[in-house]
Protein backbone atom coordinates (compact mmCIF):
# COMPACT_ATOMS: atom_id res chain seq x y z
CA UNK A 1 0.00 0.00 0.00
CA UNK A 2 1.10 3.54 -0.94
CA UNK A 3 2.20 5.76 2.24
CA UNK A 4 -0.38 8.20 1.52
CA UNK A 5 -2.96 5.47 1.78
CA UNK A 6 -1.89 4.06 4.93
CA UNK A 7 -1.58 7.09 6.56
CA UNK A 8 -5.13 7.91 5.97
CA UNK A 9 -5.96 4.82 7.26
CA UNK A 10 -4.01 5.30 10.18
CA UNK A 11 -5.58 8.61 10.82
CA UNK A 12 -8.87 7.15 10.30
CA UNK A 13 -8.53 4.50 12.57
CA UNK A 14 -7.23 6.99 15.33
CA UNK A 15 -10.46 8.81 14.59
CA UNK A 16 -12.56 5.65 15.50
CA UNK A 17 -10.65 4.79 18.38
CA UNK A 18 -11.50 8.50 19.45
CA UNK A 19 -14.89 8.99 18.97
CA UNK A 20 -15.48 5.46 20.31
CA UNK A 21 -13.40 6.52 23.78
CA UNK A 22 -15.97 9.29 24.42
CA UNK A 23 -18.88 7.44 22.84
CA UNK A 24 -19.21 9.26 19.28
CA UNK A 25 -20.18 7.92 16.90
CA UNK A 26 -17.41 8.59 13.95
CA UNK A 27 -19.75 9.58 10.88
CA UNK A 28 -20.46 12.38 12.81
CA UNK A 29 -16.21 13.45 12.17
CA UNK A 30 -14.85 14.57 8.80
CA UNK A 31 -11.34 13.96 7.70
CA UNK A 32 -9.92 17.27 6.06
CA UNK A 33 -6.65 16.18 4.63
CA UNK A 34 -4.14 19.59 5.26
CA UNK A 35 -2.39 19.29 1.75
CA UNK A 36 -0.13 22.97 1.65
CA UNK A 37 3.39 22.63 0.52
CA UNK A 38 2.66 19.13 -0.82
CA UNK A 39 2.77 18.77 -4.77
CA UNK A 40 -0.42 17.78 -6.48
CA UNK A 41 0.96 14.64 -6.81
CA UNK A 42 0.30 13.55 -3.11
CA UNK A 43 -3.23 15.13 -3.69
CA UNK A 44 -3.62 12.59 -6.17
CA UNK A 45 -2.72 9.55 -4.23
CA UNK A 46 -4.93 10.49 -1.03
CA UNK A 47 -7.68 10.86 -3.80
CA UNK A 48 -6.92 6.91 -5.10
CA UNK A 49 -7.40 6.52 -1.85
CA UNK A 50 -10.90 7.19 -1.30
CA UNK A 51 -10.40 10.96 0.10
CA UNK A 52 -11.49 13.68 -2.02
CA UNK A 53 -11.72 17.11 0.48
CA UNK A 54 -8.38 19.17 0.86
CA UNK A 55 -7.69 22.02 2.85
CA UNK A 56 -4.85 24.97 1.64
CA UNK A 57 -3.15 27.90 3.19
CA UNK A 58 -1.73 29.44 0.43
CA UNK A 59 -3.73 31.13 -2.54
CA UNK A 60 -1.47 30.76 -5.33
CA UNK A 61 0.17 27.42 -4.17
CA UNK A 62 -3.81 26.09 -4.34
CA UNK A 63 -4.75 27.30 -7.11
CA UNK A 64 -2.06 25.67 -9.02
CA UNK A 65 -2.61 22.54 -7.45
CA UNK A 66 -6.63 23.36 -8.21
CA UNK A 67 -5.69 23.88 -11.45
CA UNK A 68 -3.78 21.01 -12.32
CA UNK A 69 -5.97 18.09 -10.44
CA UNK A 70 -8.72 19.86 -12.26
CA UNK A 71 -10.34 16.33 -13.63
CA UNK A 72 -10.66 15.12 -9.96
CA UNK A 73 -13.88 15.67 -8.02
CA UNK A 74 -12.13 17.54 -4.95
CA UNK A 75 -13.35 19.65 -2.62
CA UNK A 76 -11.15 22.63 -1.22
CA UNK A 77 -11.09 24.33 1.73
CA UNK A 78 -9.09 27.58 2.20
CA UNK A 79 -7.47 27.35 5.94
CA UNK A 80 -5.00 30.93 5.45
CA UNK A 81 -5.37 34.13 6.56
CA UNK A 82 -7.92 36.30 4.71
CA UNK A 83 -6.85 39.35 2.86
CA UNK A 84 -8.94 42.11 1.23
CA UNK A 85 -7.21 41.39 -2.23
CA UNK A 86 -7.95 37.88 -2.44
CA UNK A 87 -11.77 37.75 -1.10
CA UNK A 88 -12.24 37.28 -4.86
CA UNK A 89 -10.01 34.23 -5.81
CA UNK A 90 -11.14 32.81 -2.45
CA UNK A 91 -14.97 33.20 -3.38
CA UNK A 92 -14.74 31.90 -6.77
CA UNK A 93 -12.34 28.83 -5.98
CA UNK A 94 -12.96 27.18 -3.13
CA UNK A 95 -16.00 25.43 -1.28
CA UNK A 96 -15.30 26.08 2.26
CA UNK A 97 -13.05 28.93 4.17
CA UNK A 98 -11.96 28.40 8.00
CA UNK A 99 -10.21 31.17 8.64
CA UNK A 100 -13.02 34.52 8.62
CA UNK A 101 -12.49 37.09 11.11
CA UNK A 102 -13.62 40.08 9.54
CA UNK A 103 -16.96 41.37 8.34
CA UNK A 104 -15.73 43.43 5.25
CA UNK A 105 -14.02 40.38 4.18
CA UNK A 106 -17.36 38.53 4.51
CA UNK A 107 -19.27 41.04 2.64
CA UNK A 108 -16.47 41.23 -0.36
CA UNK A 109 -16.76 37.39 0.02
CA UNK A 110 -20.41 37.11 -0.72
CA UNK A 111 -20.18 39.36 -3.37
CA UNK A 112 -17.54 37.76 -5.20
CA UNK A 113 -19.43 34.55 -4.44
CA UNK A 114 -20.43 33.38 -8.41
CA UNK A 115 -24.40 32.93 -8.17
CA UNK A 116 -24.36 29.75 -10.11
CA UNK A 117 -21.57 28.15 -7.35
CA UNK A 118 -23.97 27.38 -4.21
CA UNK A 119 -22.87 29.78 -1.13
CA UNK A 120 -19.30 29.45 0.23
CA UNK A 121 -19.43 27.31 3.31
CA UNK A 122 -17.77 29.35 6.39
CA UNK A 123 -16.17 28.93 9.70
CA UNK A 124 -15.71 31.92 12.24
CA UNK A 125 -11.97 31.88 13.42
CA UNK A 126 -11.67 32.48 17.18
CA UNK A 127 -8.75 33.16 18.61
CA UNK A 128 -9.90 31.14 21.95
CA UNK A 129 -6.84 31.22 24.11
CA UNK A 130 -6.51 35.12 23.58
CA UNK A 131 -2.49 34.67 21.69
CA UNK A 132 -1.97 37.52 20.84
CA UNK A 133 -0.18 36.55 17.65
CA UNK A 134 -2.90 34.61 16.19
CA UNK A 135 -5.71 35.67 14.38
CA UNK A 136 -9.21 35.23 15.23
CA UNK A 137 -12.10 37.13 16.50
CA UNK A 138 -12.21 36.98 20.72
CA UNK A 139 -14.89 35.13 22.02
CA UNK A 140 -16.85 37.83 22.81
CA UNK A 141 -16.90 39.08 18.94
CA UNK A 142 -17.88 35.83 17.74
CA UNK A 143 -21.82 36.11 18.00
CA UNK A 144 -22.02 39.77 16.02
CA UNK A 145 -20.04 38.37 13.27
CA UNK A 146 -21.62 35.05 13.03
CA UNK A 147 -25.06 37.10 13.16
CA UNK A 148 -23.29 39.19 10.45
CA UNK A 149 -22.62 36.19 8.13
CA UNK A 150 -25.67 34.59 8.31
CA UNK A 151 -27.17 37.70 6.77
CA UNK A 152 -25.41 37.41 3.78
CA UNK A 153 -26.53 35.21 0.54
CA UNK A 154 -23.43 34.20 -0.94
CA UNK A 155 -22.35 33.11 2.42
CA UNK A 156 -23.25 29.74 4.44
CA UNK A 157 -22.60 29.76 8.60
CA UNK A 158 -21.20 26.59 9.06
CA UNK A 159 -19.16 27.04 12.46
CA UNK A 160 -16.58 28.23 14.36
CA UNK A 161 -12.86 27.16 13.88
CA UNK A 162 -9.66 27.18 16.23
CA UNK A 163 -6.02 26.69 16.14
CA UNK A 164 -5.75 26.29 20.07
CA UNK A 165 -1.79 26.81 21.83
CA UNK A 166 -1.12 23.19 22.56
CA UNK A 167 -0.13 24.14 25.78
CA UNK A 168 -3.86 25.37 26.29
CA UNK A 169 -5.76 21.89 25.95
CA UNK A 170 -8.45 23.40 27.99
CA UNK A 171 -9.08 25.58 24.53
CA UNK A 172 -11.20 23.24 22.57
CA UNK A 173 -13.83 22.97 25.69
CA UNK A 174 -14.03 26.55 25.63
CA UNK A 175 -14.72 26.72 21.76
CA UNK A 176 -17.39 24.03 22.12
CA UNK A 177 -18.85 26.21 24.76
CA UNK A 178 -18.72 29.17 23.30
CA UNK A 179 -20.69 27.28 20.00
CA UNK A 180 -23.43 25.84 22.17
CA UNK A 181 -23.69 29.35 23.57
CA UNK A 182 -24.13 30.66 19.94
CA UNK A 183 -25.91 28.58 18.26
CA UNK A 184 -29.35 28.68 20.05
CA UNK A 185 -29.16 32.35 19.25
CA UNK A 186 -28.78 31.94 15.19
CA UNK A 187 -31.60 31.52 12.64
CA UNK A 188 -30.38 28.45 11.20
CA UNK A 189 -28.18 26.44 14.15
CA UNK A 190 -24.62 25.72 12.72
CA UNK A 191 -23.03 22.32 12.37
CA UNK A 192 -19.07 22.21 12.22
CA UNK A 193 -16.94 22.73 15.47
CA UNK A 194 -13.42 22.78 13.11
CA UNK A 195 -10.81 22.01 15.78
CA UNK A 196 -8.10 19.43 15.93
CA UNK A 197 -4.97 18.46 14.14
CA UNK A 198 -2.36 15.92 13.98
CA UNK A 199 -0.99 16.27 17.42
CA UNK A 200 -4.25 16.61 18.95
CA UNK A 201 -6.98 15.32 17.16
CA UNK A 202 -8.00 12.88 20.19
CA UNK A 203 -8.46 15.60 22.74
CA UNK A 204 -10.49 17.75 20.01
CA UNK A 205 -13.21 15.16 19.40
CA UNK A 206 -13.12 14.45 23.05
CA UNK A 207 -14.17 17.83 23.11
CA UNK A 208 -16.76 17.62 20.57
CA UNK A 209 -14.94 18.39 17.41
CA UNK A 210 -16.94 17.67 14.30
CA UNK A 211 -13.95 18.39 11.56
CA UNK A 212 -10.15 17.26 12.20
CA UNK A 213 -7.53 19.26 9.87
CA UNK A 214 -4.86 16.89 9.64
CA UNK A 215 -1.47 17.40 7.39
CA UNK A 216 1.58 15.52 8.97
CA UNK A 217 0.16 12.40 9.68
CA UNK A 218 -0.85 11.79 6.45
CA UNK A 219 1.11 13.65 4.11
CA UNK A 220 4.35 13.69 6.34
CA UNK A 221 7.02 17.05 7.49
CA UNK A 222 6.04 19.83 4.90
CA UNK A 223 8.34 21.41 2.89
CA UNK A 224 9.55 25.59 2.90
CA UNK A 225 5.74 27.34 2.25
CA UNK A 226 5.91 28.83 -0.84
CA UNK A 227 5.95 32.83 -0.49
CA UNK A 228 2.10 33.26 -0.35
C1 LIG B 1 -1.29 23.39 8.55
C2 LIG B 1 -2.60 23.43 9.24
C3 LIG B 1 -3.20 22.25 9.73
C4 LIG B 1 -2.55 20.88 9.69
O1 LIG B 1 -1.60 20.78 10.71
P1 LIG B 1 -0.85 19.39 11.04
O2 LIG B 1 -0.27 19.64 12.38
O3 LIG B 1 0.20 19.20 9.98
O4 LIG B 1 -1.86 18.33 11.04
C5 LIG B 1 -4.47 22.36 10.28
N1 LIG B 1 -5.11 23.55 10.39
C6 LIG B 1 -4.54 24.69 9.95
C7 LIG B 1 -5.29 25.97 10.09
C8 LIG B 1 -3.28 24.66 9.38
O5 LIG B 1 -2.73 25.82 8.97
Amino acid sequence: MHKIAHNLTQVQNRIQAAAKACGRNPQGITLLAVSKTHPPEAVAQAYEAGHTAFGENYLQEALSKQAQLAELPLSWHFLGPVQSNKCRALAESFDWLHTLADLRHAQRLSQARPSQMAPLNVCIQVNIDAAPSKSGVTPAQALGLCQGVEALPGLCLRGLMAIPDPEHPGAFADLAALFAAINPQLARPMDTLSMGMSDDLELAIAQGSTLVRIGTAIFGARQTPPSP
